[in-house]
C-alpha cells in the first residue's frame, strides 16, 4: 500500500468498540495475516506506567483505574515513538482516538505523516461485553476488569468513544463488524475488509 501523497509514510488503521469487544484479539489475528504492526494503546500506556522514570506514571494510573481518557499528549507521543522505532509503514491503532480530544491531538500532530486507511468498530452489546470482561478479570491482572471500573468505562465509551466512530462514519471510513460470534467469525468478517483494502 502507498501512501496517499509523498509525505504519508504511514497507513493506519484504527480499530475501536466497547471494551472487551474483541479489539485486542482480533488485532493478533491480524497482524498474523495480513503483516500489520499492532498497537495497543491501552498497553502502550501500561507499560509507560511501569517505568520507574517516567513522569507520566500517577497520571495514567488513575485513568485507567477511573476509566476515563489520558490527555493526549501522552498517549499520541507513545504511539508515535513506537510507531517510529519500528521502521514499518502499516498499523493497527488498537483502543484510540477515544475522544474529540484523542482525535484533535492525533489530527494536530499525526495528519501529516499518516492515513487512516479504515476505522474497524467491533460492535458488541453491553451484556455480553461485560461478561467477557469478568471472565479476563479472573486472570488478566487487570486492576479495570470489575464491575465498578466497568461501569466507568462503558460510560466513557458511550459518551466519548461513540461519536468517534460516528465522526468517521460520516467519512465512510467506518467497517463495522459484528462481534457478538466466535473468534473464528468474526475474523472470517474482518478478513474481507483487509482484503479489499490490499487491493
Ligand atoms: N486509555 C486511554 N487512552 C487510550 C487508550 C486507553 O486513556 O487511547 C486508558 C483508558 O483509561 C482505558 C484503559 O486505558 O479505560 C484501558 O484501555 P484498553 O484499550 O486496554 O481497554 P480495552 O478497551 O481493550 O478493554
Ligand atoms: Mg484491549
Amino acid at each position: 500500500m502507498a501512501g496517499g501523497e509523498p509525505n504519508h509514510k504511514y497507513n493506519v488503521v484504527f480499530v475501536l468498540g466497547g471494551p472487551g469487544a474483541g479489539k485486542g484479539t482480533q488485532c493478533l489475528k491480524i497482524e498474523e495475516t495480513f503483516g500489520y504492526v499492532h498497537l495497543s494503546a491501552g498497553d502502550l500506556l501500561r507499560a509507560e506506567r511501569q517505568k520507574m522514570d517516567s513522569t507520566f506514571r500517577e497520571e495514567i494510573e488513575k485513568h485507567i483505574k477511573d476509566g476515563s481518557i489520558v490527555p493526549v499528549e501522552i498517549t499520541c507521543s507513545l504511539l508515535r515513538q513506537a510507531m517510529e522505532e519500528s521502521n514499518k509503514d502499516n498499523f493497527l491503532i488498537d483502543g484510540f482516538p477515544r475522544n474529540k480530544d484523542n482525535l484533535d491531538g492525533w489530527n494536530h500532530v499525526m495528519d501529516s505523516v499518516a492515513v487512516v486507511r479504515k476505522v474497524l468498530f467491533f460492535n458488541c452489546p453491553q451484556d455480553v461485553c461485560v461478561g467477557r470482561c469478568l471472565e479476563r478479570g479472573k486472570t488478566s491482572g487487570r486492576e479495570d476488569d470489575n464491575m465498578e471500573s466497568l461501569k466507568k468505562r462503558i460510560k466513557t465509551y458511550t459518551d466519548s468513544t461513540m461519536p468517534i466512530i460516528e465522526h468517521y462514519r460520516e467519512k465512510n471510513l467506518v467497517a463495522e463488524i459484528n462481534a457478538n460470534q466466535s473468534t473464528e467469525e468474526v475474523f472470517n468478517d474482518v478478513k474481507k475488509v483487509f482484503e479489499a483494502l490490499a487491493s
